[in-house]
């Protein structure tokens, strides 16, 4: 894989510890070094680590089926969009502010799934705003994409009090409206952000540390696994795994797209 400056500026900026090549290293000095006066440019240094890519090997796993069959199926956006305004499935929706559908691109290749609105999310209705959100930019720039050009969904579409995990008669309830999403926005490859998105999406009980590093089947629909950007805030020595699950995504995508 080519890693160009411009995406190693925002590694950096994560403070996300890269293995990339000396060539790439040199490009990312150069680059910096022609973005300040020529009398700084002496002093201009890079933290980057020089070494091979540590990119997981792709392993793809049986195909997984959507395990919800719901007449939300037939829904079109206006229709699914409108049924999640006025959702009462669980009781989540009489502690909710407002109820997070999703955002960004409809027609976008990458979908990122999240587990459930936070705080602020449930405050703007709005999914990944806040400090995880502003990571989750970040992320979505180290891949070379910008947030509007991908689309990001929730497992539930409404907050769960204090943060708690999802009941699992809630996700039963509400799953059934990120899958019609999923149909809807036919993206080539979906990013699972955190333990819950990808335990629930992928329905198995498998601890993270081991559904990160393959490719997993939505139906044909490649699936990678990473750490949810709440979680890479409280880690940040995480950040470097993190960033070897989207250079498994990159690759996957490579691969889908040729
Ligand atoms: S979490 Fe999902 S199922 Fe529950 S009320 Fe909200 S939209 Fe409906």
């Amino acid at each position: 894989m080519t890693m160009d400056a411009h995406r190693l500026r925002y590694l950096k900026a994560l403070d996300i510890d890269v293995w990339v090549s000396r060539g790439a290293a040199e490009e990312v000095v150069r680059a910096e070094a022609a973005s300040v006066p020529p009398e700084q440019a002496a002093n201009v240094s890079v933290n980057v680590n020089v070494g091979a890519q540590h990119a997981a090997p792709l392993r793809p796993v049986e195909p997984l089926q959507p395990s919800v069959v719901s007449p939300v199926a037939a829904l079109d956006w206006f229709e699914l969009e409108a049924a999640v305004k006025a959702c009462t499935k669980c009781a989540l929706h009489r502690t909710r502010k407002n109820p997070v559908f999703g955002v960004g691109s409809r027609h976008a290749q990458w979908m990122v799934i999240g587990e459930a609105p936070g705080a602020d999310e449930d405050a703007q209705g709005e999914p990944f705003v806040g400090r995880a959100g502003q990571l989750l930019n970040s992320m979505i720039k180290a891949v070379g994409l910008k947030r509007e050009d991908v689309y990001i969904a929730n497992i539930l579409k409404s907050r769960p009090p204090n943060n708690r995990d999802p009941a699992p008669e809630e996700v039963t309830a509400c799953i059934p409206y990120l899958h019609r999403q999923i149909e809807l926005v036919n993206p080539k490859l979906l990013l699972c952000v955190g333990r819950i998105a990808a335990q629930n999406l992928l329905n198995t009980d498998t601890p993270i540390g081991k559904l990160r590093g393959q490719v997993h089947r939505l139906g044909n629909r490649p699936v990678v696994v990473t750490y949810h950007p709440a979680y890479l805030l409280r880690s940040p020595g995480e950040k470097r795994r993190a960033w070897q699950d989207l250079v498994l995504a990159m690759n996957t995508m490579q691969g889908v797209a040729s």
